[in-house]
């Protein structure tokens, strides 16, 4: 069920609860400020989520309220990611859902990266 991107951060999402270990994730990569890991549903051969460390819900509460340290080491994060995993030269989609009509699901930040096949037109029809 897509969320309120609105509401204030729960410590209780799935991605915090991994951001502590508490609930296992095939992790990829991570660094002071940023975590990536697979999607467990993969949506296609690749399919990497990348998070921020902080306590943030969506790109527009990170966009507004984190330093510009924690802005700049998400994006780079991202980067490091997709040229690790061999994504740049095929091409690769970054993807963030924000709220309802953006059908997030998971109230913490998370972009999405895809690869590994032709990824075909932006968005669904419908
Ligand atoms: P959203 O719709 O919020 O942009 O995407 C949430 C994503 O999180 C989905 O692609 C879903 O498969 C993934 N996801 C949900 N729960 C878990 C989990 O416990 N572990 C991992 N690795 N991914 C999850």
């Amino acid at each position: 069920m897509a969320i309120d991107a609105t509401l204030p951060y729960d410590d209780s999402n799935v991605f915090a609860r991994i951001l502590r270990g508490e609930i296992p994730a095939q992790r990829i990569y991570e660094d002071d400020v940023a975590l990536a890991f697979l999607d467990i549903n993969p949506q296609a051969p690749t399919h990497i989520l990348v998070i921020p460390k902080g306590r943030y819900v969506s790109w527009d509460d990170f966009s507004a309220r984190a330093s510009d340290a924690e802005i700049a080491g998400f994006v780079r994060a991202v980067g490091i990611v997709a040229r690790d995993r061999g994504l740049v030269a095929p091409g690769y989609r970054l993807l963030a859902n924000i709220g309802g009509d953006g059908h997030q699901e998971v109230p913490h930040l998370h972009v999405h990266l895809f690869g590994g096949r032709p990824l075909g037109p932006m968005l669904s029809r419908g």
